[in-house]
Parts: structure tokens; sequence; C-alpha cells
């Protein structure tokens, strides 16, 4: 299995290599004058690229929840088989209370509409 080589992972292995033994590699790669910028640079290049593996991480796991919310989101409204008495008013076959009115009285348009919330000030 190959290995997803991100920036991250590369500015933290640009940093910590520096000491191994890959001399020949450093000096054909980079001149003198850039040699000696990444080397006065090295820990501060392996903090960069710990923090943006951090930040891979955390947009793949921002990503897994958005996908869990947008699922949340579509709620469906109460409906009770047994006595349509009790189901929601928005539901498919709707409610046989007819003082319920015409609103939602189980909680999914509001619970649906927090998360469309949610996620539309994330994109924006
Ligand atoms: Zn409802």
């Amino acid at each position: 299995m190959s290995e997803t080589i991100t920036t991250g992972i590369m500015l933290e292995r640009l940093g910590e290599c520096w000491d191994s033994t890959e001399k020949g590699f450093w000096d054909s790669t980079f001149s003198e004058s850039d040699r000696t910028k990444i080397f006065r640079n090295r820990e501060a290049l392996a903090a960069i690229g710990a923090r943006l593996e951090m930040a891979d991480r955390m947009e793949a796991r921002i990503k897994k929840l958005e996908t869990a919310l947008r699922i949340l989101s579509n709620r469906p409204h109460v409906e009770n088989d047994e006595d349509s008495f009790y189901s929601c008013p928005k539901s498919k076959s709707g409610c046989l209370d007819k003082t319920q009115g015409n609103k939602c009285n189980c909680g999914a348009d509001e619970q649906n509409e927090i998360i469309r919330a949610a996620l539309e000030e994330k994109e924006g």
C-alpha cells in the first residue's frame, strides 16, 4: 500500500532528514545557499509539517462529520402508523388532530434547519 505524501509530510521529513546520511541527495538537489536556508529553518519546517498534518487530519474528520450531518438534516416527520391522531401535521399522511394546525410539532423541521444552517455557514 502506498502512502500519500502530503505537503505536511514532505516538510516534516525535509526538516527531520537534514541530519541523515543522505548528504549526496541534499548536495545534488539544492544549492549551497538553499541548503543553508533549509538547515537554519529545519526545526521550523518540521513544526510546520506537523501542523499541516494535523490540519489534514482535521479536514478529513470534518468531511466525515459533514456527511453524517447531511444525512441527519433529512430527519422525517413523526408518523404514527397505528393512530395518525399522533402524527406530525407535516408527515406524509398528516395528522387527524386538526387542533395541531399545519406546522411541524415533532421537532424535525427545527433540527433539520439547525443542521442545514450550520453546514451552509461552514461552506460559505
Ligand atoms: Zn414534524
